[in-house]
This record gives C-alpha cells, structure tokens and sequence, in this order.
C-alpha cells in the first residue's frame, strides 16, 4: 500500500488546504460533507460585505439583487454540468425541494416514487405532498450499500408515475446513482425527477445537462464550503421553465419586481423559482466556496475523492475489519461520493469517543454507521490515515466503553 506520505507529495490539489482555516491542528476533521471548512477567502469577503452593509446600506440593493442568479450561475458551471440561467440559490434544500416537487405534481398526474433509505427531510416533504395533492406515495426499498438503480424506479414507476425524487449520492452510504439511466425509465414513465445533489456539489462530477435532468435541489453548506445554513440550490432545466411555477407566488419570481403590479406574473425564467429577499451574506460566503471549487476544477476534485475513499477502504480492510467494522459504501471507487461509511454494532458509542476522547470528529447515522467525510479540497491522505490510526487504538482500549448509549440532540 502506497504511503499517506507520497500521495500527499503526489497531490495537486495539496495548495488548497492552505485556502481554508485550521484553528486546531490536532483535530482531524472528517465532517465536511455535514459543514465544510472556513475558506479564508469567505472571512475576508465577509469582513468586506458587513462594511458595506454598514456604509451604503439600502443603496447596495442594486448590487446585491442579482446575487442568487450569480452565484447560480456559477454553481452551474463550476459543479453542476448545467447552463446559464438554470440554476438559482435561495432558501434552503428542504424548501426547494418542496417548492420544484410541487410544480411538478402541478404539472403530471400519479403517483410519487422515492426510496425508503433517501435522506429524511425528503421523505417528510414528499409525505407531506402526497397528503396535500392527494397522490400515493410509494418508496421502494434499495440496496441499503448500492443504492437505488434504474431497474428498481422503473419497477417502482409500473403503471405510470409523477415525480421521482431520489438523491445522487447516498447521505449514508456514499453511493452515486446512475441519473442518466434513472431519468430515461422516469421520463418513460412519464414522471419528472427531482435529484438532491446535496452530497454530490462539489465532490463529484455532476453532469445534468448531458443526463437530460428536468429538476435538482442541493445543499451548499456541505462539500461547496458556503456556511453554516447557508442558501440552497436550485436548478430547472432551460425547456421546462415557463412550463412549471413555484407554489409561492413571492415578489421575487414575479416579472418586473418593482413595478409593484397588482397581480402575481412569474418571471419566465429561473427566477419565478425565488420567492423573498435573499440572504446576502450568505450569498456571499457561498460564491468564496464554489470559487474555491472552481479554481481546482470538479474533475480533479472527484479523482482526488475517489483516491481518498479508495485509501480509506484498503486502510479499513487492513485495520479495522478485524476489529467488528464493516464497509457500508460500495467497493467500486467510481461509485463512491467523497464519504465512506463503517458499519459496527457500537457504532453511536465509538463515534462518541472518536468525537470526545481521540479529537476525531465523523458523524454518526443511524441505526449503526459512522461517516468518514473526505472533502477532496482539505482533506489530506495523511488526514484518512490518523482518523483510522486513532479509531483502531481507541477500540484497542475499549476507550469508547463507559460512554453513555443514549443518542445527543445533535448527531
Ligand atoms: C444535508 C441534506 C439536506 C439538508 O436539507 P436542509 O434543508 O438544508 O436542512 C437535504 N437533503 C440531503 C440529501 C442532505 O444530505
């Protein structure tokens, strides 16, 4: 097995660790795909904004107004494989979901397909759709470690369907869905697909305009670097949009704004998918994350993260598989997000003691993995080898023992 030493030297993308604040060295930080790191870049931006704020304060609005669509736009293109004027970030996943879910359900007929393993707040929302329109919801069971496949949606769609909504990569497992080959069964169908790119944005390719996808959603607090509850993405393709509206009917989708008419409009592109005053300096923190993402190029960042789960699996079959702990992820490197997933009977204890006893710090999901989050920008090889290194020796001391099994409010 390669050294964590040479595939650091090896590294083109090592420069960018430097870009992103470090408070605490001795902490290995596996949770960037639960909030990415500080870039430096967004402290500064930040410091510059709330001058701004302070010193021009309404006057600003015309430079600020059209910041959902900038840094759209430039989500689109740095991580999202789509056009101009496809994509907007506003509010946050779990309402543009509910917001794109709802045109669609406005638009077709049927019933609405996701999977029973997809991330919880998209369950809520798609349960709270169907009562509301009055549709059947069907989630379908997927391989809990390969994820969902174009065979299991379009059994699921049998009959005709709706809406499929389904995530890219797996929040648990890390698995990538074949979007190309689930859009073409939904589409046959006759369903539209909304896909939650939230663990996918920034740490693997994302090709939305070559898959022909119709609707996406995604967070930018996680992989993309924007901040704690920063804005969310959203992204409707070109040929759809006059074709759907927002259930909010919010002055910010209407057509000339400021004329202040007497009857709601919608704008004829991406921006009749806004509905109030965005948050500005959350914009613009996020637009210093995904320019950080630019500048490195979204092919390079997936190949660092496909090499980093790939050491992280050889270092866990070597290490901790005769320790009790099972690969939760696919083994094929091309099928993997940023993240991998260790499943163990103790998992919520070990992942305690990771947290408070070994300056670790993964997160912990349900019923029994613990998440290894490599976020290709920051993360060192040197970085997946000391999390390991310091999990073998702290189950070698049964350090994680005397903690309490009852799960925190924050997992
Ligand atoms: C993190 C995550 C979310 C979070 O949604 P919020 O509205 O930002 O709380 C939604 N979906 C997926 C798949 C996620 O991983």
């Amino acid at each position: 097995m390669t050294g964590a030493e040479e595939l650091d030297a090896r590294d083109p993308l090592a420069g960018f660790r430097e870009r992103f604040v470090h408070s605490r060295p001795e902490r290995v930080y596996v949770d960037g795909n639960s909030l990415g790191r500080l870039p430096r870049a967004a402290a500064e931006e930040l410091a510059a904004r709330v001058g701004e704020w302070g010193d021009r304060l309404v006057s600003a609005w015309p430079d600020w107004i059209d910041l959902p669509r900038e840094v759209g736009d430039l989500i689109a293109r740095a991580a999202l494989g789509a056009r101009p004027g496809e994509v907007v970030v506003s509010d946050s996943t779990t309402v543009n979901l509910y917001k794109l879910a709802s045109a669609a359900l406005a638009a077709r007929a049927g019933a609405i397909v996701s999977d029973r393993d997809n991330f919880p707040t998209d369950r809520y929302v798609l349960e709270g759709l169907a009562e509301q329109h009055g549709r059947e919801l069907r989630l379908f069971a997927a391989d809990e470690v390969e994820g969902p496949t174009a065979a299991d949606v379009e059994r699921a769609c049998h009959g005709g369907a709706a809406l499929v909504s389904l995530s890219h990569v797996a929040y648990r497992s890390g698995a990538v869905a074949d979007m190309a080959a689930i859009t073409e069964v939904a589409r046959a169908a006759g369903a539209l697909v909304v896909w939650d790119l939230s663990h996918s944005a920034g740490s693997v390719e994302v090709e939305l305009h070559r898959c022909g996808a119709d609707l996406a959603v995604g967070c930018t607090y996680k992989y993309l670097c924007g901040g704690p509850g920063a804005p969310a993405f959203l992204y409707v393709r070109e040929e759809l949009q006059e074709r759907l509206r927002s259930p909010i009917w919010g002055w910010f989708g209407q057509r000339e704004q400021f004329a202040m008419g007497p009857r709601y409009d919608p704008e004829p592109g991406i921006a009749r998918f806004l509905a109030g005053t965005p948050p500005i300096l959350d914009l613009t923190a996020v637009r210093a994350g995904v320019e950080l993402v630019e500048e490195a190029g979204i092919a390079a960042i997936a190949a660092k993260g496909r090499a980093l789960t790939s050491y992280a699996v050889e270092l866990a079959d070597e290490w901790l598989a005769p320790l009790g702990f099972e690969l939760g992820s696919p083994r094929d490197p091309e099928r993997r997000g940023a993240h991998v997933s260790l499943r163990h009977a103790d998992a919520w204890r070990v992942n305690r003691a990771l947290i408070e006893r070994a300056q670790v710090v993964p997160d912990f999901r349900g019923p029994d993995s613990i998440r290894f989050g490599y976020p290709p920008l920051y993360t060192s090889f040197a970085d997946v080898r000391e999390a390991f290194d310091r999990l073998r020796k702290l189950i070698a001391l049964g350090a994680h023992r005397d903690l309490d099994p009852r799960p925190t409010r924050v997992t």
